[in-house]
């Protein structure tokens, strides 16, 4: 049997008359920007994050940067990222003019070592982005306790954790704003580039939503030097008809994980994620580690699974900061996680056969190591 390790087409089949007759009615209204779907699409995620406010942007990069922007981090800033996270989190940072100073992840949960974070801290710091990876909330408590102490503004990068929750509230509701990404294999995914920013600061929202539109409130007064980064009418009304789904397919990740963590908890060779007590993830990817990642990887493939790594290369190695290696010095738990890591299939529409396929070909590989 074979299981690639991510589909997009089963979510459209699912859901085909919805998402057809959503086409049919934004093409029909004549108006596809800044129009009533994205505004009814904004209502309902942030009220599905438990936010005041949700705006709609091109994509998760730019919900970043925007935030960043709106905050006035810039030139001469320090923002402390995740060491472990996908490169967008430092772009955004760079491309509002600030530097990402980078702190190592806890090995077990993936996230920012909150215990660490202290010891970057200087009287640059602006503000800590905190990257909800894989699907798992960072240990938001610590690093809004951290925050407070030094006056520092917290961005979640929620882009991997549409509904996970942190003792009980919602991602995207954990600081004072954070960033989502609807990038199409995300757990609430568009049909093209998407994003959003959620915040309960009523004058950062206000700033925003100029920011995405030329800097606009009015029609051609222009208060600052914004972008152009709208969600469009079509991904909104698509989107809608997900979201509504969305609890519904994180579940069934769920599921898939429980089966995993059981029938594996007795592989020899293999790390499984830890899910510690306060966190619900939403499993945007089920990562394993092994000391011969590759040759796990190849095994596997030969039986017909696909897997992918996340992240091959850290950031600081990725090659965009290239030059800059006095800043980062060798970020060892991040090289050493980016060598071991493995993803396994997971989504709401692998069937149990697949899930199945994969454990018996996981075992089947593992002897061969
Ligand atoms: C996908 C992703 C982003 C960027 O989202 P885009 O919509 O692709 O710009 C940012 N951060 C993380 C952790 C991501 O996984």
């Amino acid at each position: 049997m074979k299981v690639p390790f991510l589909e997009l087409l089963p979510t459209y089949l699912e859901l085909k008359d919805e998402f057809d007759t959503a086409y049919k009615r934004v093409m029909a209204s004549g108006w596809y920007v800044l129009g009533k779907e994205l505004e009814a699409f904004e209502l309902e995620f942030a009220n599905y994050c438990g936010t005041k406010h949700c705006i709609g942007v091109g994509n998760g990069l730019d919900a970043l940067h925007i935030i960043l922007r709106a905050m006035n981090i810039g030139r001469g800033d320090e923002v402390i990222v995740p060491s472990n996270t996908y490169i967008a989190t430092w772009l955004a940072v760079s491309h509002a003019g600030a530097t990402p100073i980078p702190v190592e992840p806890d090995e077990r949960t993936f996230n920012i070592d909150t215990e660490r974070i202290e010891a970057a801290i200087t009287e640059r710091t602006k503000a800590i982005i905190a990257v909800h990876l894989y699907g798992q909330t960072a240990d938001m408590d610590q690093i809004n306790h951290i925050a407070s102490k030094y006056g520092l503004r917290v961005i979640e990068d929620a882009a991997q954790s549409q509904g996970a929750r942190y003792k009980g509230i919602r991602s995207g509701c954990l600081g004072h704003a954070a960033g989502h990404s609807f990038y199409p294999g995300k757990n609430l995914g568009a049909f093209g580039d998407a994003g959003a920013i959620t915040t309960n600061d009523d004058e950062l929202a206000d700033r925003i939503s100029q920011l995405r539109n030329y800097g606009s409130k009015v029609k051609y007064r222009h208060d600052f030097k914004g972008f152009n980064s709208r969600l469009d009418e079509i991904q909104a009304a698509f989107l809608r008809v997900k979201l509504a789904r969305l609890d519904e397919w994180n579940k069934r990740r769920g599921q898939i994980a429980a089966e995993y963590l059981s029938a594996c908890s007795t592989l020899r060779g293999i790390t499984l994620p830890y899910v510690p007590p306060w966190a619900d993830p939403v499993w945007h990817l089920f990562v394993i580690k092994h000391p011969q990642r590759e040759k796990l990887q190849s095994l596997l493939l030969e039986s017909g699974i696909g897997t992918l790594i996340h992240y091959p290369y850290p950031a600081h190695r990725s090659g965009a900061y290239e030059g800059e290696e006095d800043l980062y010095d060798s970020l060892p738990t991040a090289l050493n996680l980016a060598s071991t890591v493995l993803s396994l299939p997971i989504g709401p529409h692998l069937s149990s056969e697949q899930v199945g396929a994969v454990l018996h070909c996981l075992e089947t590989s593992l002897c061969k190591i």
